[in-house]
């Protein structure tokens, strides 16, 4: 059974979907940080993906999927 994980952003448990996701950034945070030095484990769950997303000037969604707008 895995371990329930949370969106670091909101806070919210991540569901079936948001794990299928999986947008997870686990990295050590380097020099321009001023978490410099830190580990960094971050998730987000689906809203929070979209809101990301939608505050991107330069969008990183490279293929059209299936817009829910
Ligand atoms: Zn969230």
């Amino acid at each position: 059974m895995e371990v329930s994980a949370f969106c670091s952003l909101c806070g919210k448990e991540l569901d079936d979907w948001d794990v299928h996701n999986d947008v997870h950034i686990h990295k050590r945070l380097g020099y321009g940080s001023i978490h410099d030095g830190a580990m960094l484990d971050l998730r987000l769950c689906c809203d929070c993906l979209d809101r990301l997303v939608s505050l991107c000037r330069v969008s990183p969604v490279l293929d059209g999927g299936n817009r829910h707008e």
